[in-house]
């Protein structure tokens, strides 16, 4: 494992982050042996970074990681979770989440405390709670260590947010596919300068860049002077940026874990060659080319009032264009539409309430591709497109 350093805090943490909101699940909740096997090859692999927040896995995330964290010295890594912004509403719960938090955890401290997801509404709201004076009156109290946020809107709000602040550290969206969006590229190279240290998410967009990627993206990966698996390829462009600290993977397994830890053990900041550069940019333009809705299954859109199993609903139209799924609009009738034995969750239920697009931190306009997905699917030929 390779090691860089928090600039504000000279504290050095694994390239690599352990994610815990995709843990291995069973019959819909966390499958906590093979979880806890899984953070164990996280830590043999000299994982120090530990990431979770308030909702993840449905609230179970956070205790998961308290059970198997204990007998596990605390200073052999650094923990880190967030305050679920968009719960806050009012003085008392600008407070009421941390104590809990440290409970849940089982801790007495955590390392990095985030402000979860900021977007220009929620850091509003922020501000006018006092959450900066919150989070310092809770670091005098020695609860927390280091204060930063995460962050989805566009590039303006993320100056304005890390200009209010002296953040140890910030955490973004990217990769190969995302350098223009949210603060992207621009926003990195900005936290920088402004001695922030950078911790990245969706690395893989959702899961979309690791296997198995489609064969135009795979003939790209295969003209490369390298071999290398498409989640390798995608890990090692985020961490060729120097200012890029830390990578956070929510990892499912432990072969992913070991492929993960694997690669972090070569990826020197600036080590890629310009031919290398070259396959990332050809990967990225194949990518873009066949990708219909830039949905990474994150879920947070959920639940819609009416029911409509909306990144399902996304995940079959890209399957048609990213896979040549042939069998997409199939599956649409019968999983979504009421075809099958489940209830529908179709588009045909949506009566446009909008409540899906405020949570979603793609900024995707929902109901509209919605109704594009729905003319898609319900036709059998996609030549047209
Ligand atoms: S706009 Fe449609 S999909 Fe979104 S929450 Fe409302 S009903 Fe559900
Ligand atoms: S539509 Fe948005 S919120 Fe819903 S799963 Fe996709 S990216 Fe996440």
């Amino acid at each position: 494992m390779l090691y860089r350093t928090v600039p504000s805090t000279g504290a050095p943490l694994s390239i690599l982050g352990f994610g815990a909101m995709r843990l291995p699940q069973k019959d819909g909740v966390i499958d906590r042996p093979a979880a806890r096997s899984t953070l164990a090859a996280a830590l043999a692999g000299g994982i120090t970074l530990l990431d979770t927040a308030w909702p993840y896995h449905g609230g179970e995330s956070e205790p998961f990681l308290g059970e198997a964290l204990a007998g596990v010295p605390r200073e052999s890594y650094a923990l880190m979770t967030k305050l679920p912004c968009w719960l806050v509403k009012t003085r008392e719960d600008l407070a009421s989440y941390l104590p809990r938090q440290l409970e849940r955890l089982g801790t007495a401290y955590l390392d990095y405390y985030l402000l979860h997801s900021l977007d220009r509404g929620s850091w509003a709201t922020m501000c006018e709670l006092g959450a900066l004076a919150y989070l310092e009156e809770a670091r005098d109290e020695g609860l927390i260590r280091h204060v930063g946020f995460s962050f989805h809107d566009d590039l303006p709000t993320f100056r304005r947010i890390v200009d209010a602040h002296p953040w140890d550290v910030c955490l973004i969206q990217y990769n190969y596919l995302d350098q223009s969006f949210q603060a992207g590229s621009a926003g990195l190279a900005y936290a920088v300068s402004k001695g922030i240290g950078v911790m990245v998410m969706e690395p893989l967009r959702g899961g979309a860049l690791a296997s198995p990627v489609p064969p135009e993206v795979q003939a790209a990966w295969d003209r490369a002077p390298v071999r290398r698996s498409p989640a390798a390829w995608a890990l090692r462009w985020v961490w060729d940026h120097p200012g890029v600290v830390s990578v956070l993977s929510g990892m499912g397994s432990v072969s992913q874990v070991e492929e993960n830890c694997a690669t972090a053990r070569e990826a020197h900041p600036g080590a890629l060659s310009p031919r290398e550069h070259e396959a990332v940019r050809e990967a990225a333009s194949a990518y873009r080319s066949l990708l219909r809705v830039a949905c990474t299954g994150c879920r947070y859109c959920l639940p819609c009032p009416e029911g409509v199993d909306i990144p399902s609903c996304f995940e079959l139209y890209n399957a048609r264009y990213l896979f040549k799924d042939e069998r997409a609009p199939e599956k649409y009738a019968t999983w979504l539409c009421g075809g099958g034995e489940n209830a529908p969750s179709d588009v045909s239920l949506c009566t446009q309430c909008g409540k899906c697009v405020v949570r979603c931190p793609q900024g995707l306009d929902i109901p509209t591709l919605l109704g594009e997905v729905d003319r898609d699917l319900r036709e059998k030929d996609a030549g047209g497109h």
